[in-house]
C-alpha cells in the first residue's frame, strides 16, 4: 500500500513520479533554461529516447531544426512575460524521434508555476496525431530522393521481411532504420515499392514525393 500522507495533501516525490509515469500521454517538463526536467514513460514510448538521455538535456534534441528558432523566441518571450501565448488548446506540431524519423503530435502547453505563482518553466503534454488532417496520419516519415516511406510501429509484427528483401534501405542496426535515400535510381525505387507493397501488415507505406501529403491514395 502506498503512503498517501503528503504535506498539504499535495503529491510530491515518488508519488508524483509514479503519477507521471503512469500517464498514457507523453509529459515533458522543462525548466526556465529549456532543459528537460521530467520525461515520463509515455515519452520513451512515443519518441524513443530514454529518461537517462532526455533528462537534463536541452529540449532542442526533439525539435526539428527549422522549428527551433521559433521555439526559442516563443519560450524566451513567455518566460519574460510570465505567461505562455498558448490558450491551452492542442497544437499540431512535428517532433523528431530517436530512430532518426519524425512524428506528428498534438501537444498542449502550460506554464509551470511555483507556490508564489512565478513561472519557472513549462509543461507539455503530447500524443500522436492520428486523424486525416495529419500528412502521415501519425506515421513516421522517411524521406528519399524518389519516394518517401512511412512506418507505423504499432502495425509492424517484426517478421523482418523488409530487412531481408532490401537491406540497403531497411537496417534495424542503423539510425534511421529506414533510409530511402539509398533508393536513388529507378531500379532501386521499383524494388523499394515492391518491398513496401509486400509488407504483410501495412506497417510500411509509400508516400510519393510531391504527392499531396494527405492524399488518401498514398501507399
Ligand atoms: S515487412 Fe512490415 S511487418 Fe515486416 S518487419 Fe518490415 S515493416 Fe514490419
Amino acid at each position: 500500500m502506498a503512503d498517501w500522507t503528503t504535506p498539504d495533501g499535495v503529491l510530491t516525490g515518488e508519488l508524483a513520479a509514479w503519477a507521471l509515469d503512469s500517464a498514457t500521454d507523453a509529459i515533458i517538463v522543462i525548466d526556465e533554461a529549456g532543459l528537460v526536467r521530467a520525461w515520463n514513460r509515455a515519452c520513451v514510448d512515443l519518441f524513443g529516447w530514454s529518461q537517462e538521455f532526455a533528462i537534463g538535456r536541452d529540449v532542442d534534441f526533439m525539435i526539428p531544426p527549422r522549428l527551433r528558432e521559433g521555439h526559442h523566441r516563443g519560450f524566451t518571450s513567455a518566460m519574460d512575460r510570465g505567461r505562455l501565448a498558448s490558450d491551452g488548446s492542442a497544437r499540431r506540431t512535428k517532433s523528431l524521434t530517436e530512430d532518426g524519423g519524425s512524428i506528428y503530435i498534438d501537444m498542449t502547453f502550460a506554464a509551470l508555476r511555483n507556490s508564489e505563482g512565478e513561472m519557472i518553466g513549462a509543461v507539455a503534454v503530447a500524443r500522436p496525431a492520428s486523424d486525416r488532417d495529419t500528412p502521415t496520419h501519425g506515421r513516421k516519415r522517411y524521406t528519399g530522393p524518389l519516394v518517401d516511406v512511412t512506418f507505423d510501429s504499432a502495425l509492424c509484427n517484426h517478421n523482418g521481411q523488409c530487412v531481408r528483401n532490401m537491406p540497403e534501405v531497411f537496417d534495424t542496426a542503423k539510425r534511421p532504420w529506414i533510409n530511402p535515400t539509398t533508393a536513388d535510381a529507378p531500379a532501386l525505387e521499383q524494388r523499394l515499392r515492391t518491398t513496401v507493397a509486400n509488407c504483410p501488415t501495412g506497417a510500411l507505406q509509400i508516400l510519393e514525393v510531391g504527392q499531396p501529403a494527405d492524399d488518401p491514395t498514398a501507399g
